[in-house]
């Protein structure tokens, strides 16, 4: 049994999804929320392990396959103590009904360099990390890896702009489908169990198409 290996730099990144950013637009659901590392760059070295890690702390259950590239798998037996659910009777579907389109799910994706995943609908201005200042023109001032805010004239990296819980820049996502913004919050102990298993912080934000 191999042992989770820690981050080394010199494997090249195992990657479980297309990093062509026209087809992560098709892999993601149509309302989602993700959680993602707080280091852009930090990726797993042995997936395997990782994903071994999350079925032993019941986040994620067995992996269903419905395409070949992405890492689909039910929600597990703790689900519901890590993710809590708005208002008084949340009705979560967590198996395929006869439409096989919406219901509760959890995709790992890794890609082999750091993406930008932002809500199509819903789309907020980031601010910027040394004026505060909204960008409302990000889309026309980013690059891969920066944004020009035109308020204060300068350029930062993606990952230090305040994407107020609307977008998230990262290597490493863990998906969890049909979620809208706000309706489900995962719970401290998640994050605390993420952490513990990666070796680095994490945080979430909410995706819809
Ligand atoms: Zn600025």
């Amino acid at each position: 049994m191999k042992k989770a290996a820690k981050p080394e730099r010199t494997i090249p990144v195992p990657s479980i999804c297309p990093t062509d950013p026209a087809v992560i637009t098709s892999t993601h659901g149509q309302n989602s929320l993700y959680l993602c590392p707080k280091q852009a760059d930090f990726s797993v070295d042995d997936l395997p392990a990782f994903i071994h890690a999350l079925q032993t702390t019941g986040l994620i259950a067995e992996k269903f396959e419905t395409q070949q590239t992405c890492q689909h798998y039910f929600t597990g037996e703790k689900y519901l103590d890590y993710i809590a659910y708005m208002g008084c009777a949340p009705s979560v579907q967590f198996e395929a009904s006869n439409d096989k389109e919406n219901f509760c799910f959890i995709k790992i994706h890794q890609h082999s360099m750091a993406q930008l995943v932002h809500s199509q609908k819903q789309a907020r201005a980031p601010h910027c990390p040394r004026c505060n200042k909204p960008v409302k023109n990000w889309l026309d001032k980013k690059t891969t890896s920066s944004i020009h805010c035109d308020s204060c004239n300068n350029t930062s990296d993606i990952e230090r702009f305040n994407w107020r819980k609307m977008a998230g820049y990262a290597q490493l996502f863990i998906e969890i489908t049909d979620i809208f913004p706000r309706e489900a919050i995962p719970q401290q102990s998640l994050l605390d169990k993420l952490s513990n298993i990666s070796g680095v912080d994490w945080q979430y934000f909410y995706y819809c198409q």
